[in-house]
């Protein structure tokens, strides 16, 4: 029934597999303050900081395992006619690994650094400091997180915007609508003409634009809307 399927999916996707999102309370997120971890500026003041965060995020992963919705975006990657493609604002790396083909990680990853004097990047499980030097210019001090910070321009979005423009569904999972310019993809589709759908825990921000809002646990509402789509 839709040949084009764009899905933005957020911190509450991961949410089951044990991933803090960025509003939980008690969270990873908890004991920080998002101008010192997620800005250019924080990292500039305090590189070892910020780098002990990333650090601690990048080892949590060998801890969590993909959950039912990873799982069923792929399933329905694989076994509908059109196209489907994943825009993910999170930096884990668990849609890949449930086997995500199609997707753009618009906020960076987690298990990559850049050096920001060669510009290499590099895929990594190791823990960085500010003195750690690159494998590739062999100089210290310039390899910092491949995240988009606070300030900074997300990735793919010539990809992403037109991906959009031809889209005829458009799915939100697990954002709460609060980061831009994610949270105005769902405005974009609809003046393509797409259907949208919210699957969330609770009404985000922009709950409001979509044609069709389902709520609760991404574990139980994904799986569920991707059997209907694929009957
Ligand atoms: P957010 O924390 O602002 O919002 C999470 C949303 O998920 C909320 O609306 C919440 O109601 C919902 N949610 C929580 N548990 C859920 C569940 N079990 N099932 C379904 N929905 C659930 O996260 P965001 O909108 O992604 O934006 C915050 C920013 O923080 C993003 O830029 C992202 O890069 C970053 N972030 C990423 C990760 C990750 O990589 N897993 C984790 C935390 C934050």
């Amino acid at each position: 029934m839709y040949n084009n399927i764009v899905i933005l999916t957020g911190a509450g996707i991961s949410a089951e597999s044990g991933i803090s999102t960025f509003r939980d309370s008690g969270g990873l997120w908890a004991n920080y303050r998002v101008e010192d971890v997620a800005t250019p500026e924080g990292f500039d003041r305090n590189p070892d900081l910020v780098h002990n965060f990333y650090n601690k995020r990048r080892s949590e992963l060998a801890s969590v395992r993909p959950n039912e919705a990873h799982i069923a975006l792929v399933a329905l990657e694989l076994n509908i006619k059109g196209s489907v493609l994943v825009v993910t604002q999170n930096v884990d790396d668990l849609h890949e690994r449930a086997g995500s083909q199609n997707l753009l990680h618009m906020h960076g990853e987690l298990l990559k650094v850049r050096c920001e004097r060669c510009g290499e990047v590099i895929r990594t499980h190791e823990s960085f400091n500010k003195d750690s030097v690159c494998q590739s210019c062999k100089r210290s001090g310039g390899l910092r997180p491949d995240i988009v910070w606070f300030g900074e321009l997300p990735k793919y979005m010539d990809e992403i915007s037109f991906a959009l423009a031809g889209c005829d569904l458009f799915i939100s999972i697990g954002t709460s609508g609060a980061v831009y310019p994610a949270a105005g993809f769902v405005q974009v589709a609809r003046g393509a003409g797409a259907h949208t759908v919210e699957l969330n825990l609770e009404r985000s921000e922009g709950a409001s634009l979509f044609h069709e809002r389902i709520y609760g646990k991404a574990t139980e509402v994904v799986p569920k809307y991707v059997k209907e789509l694929l009957m």
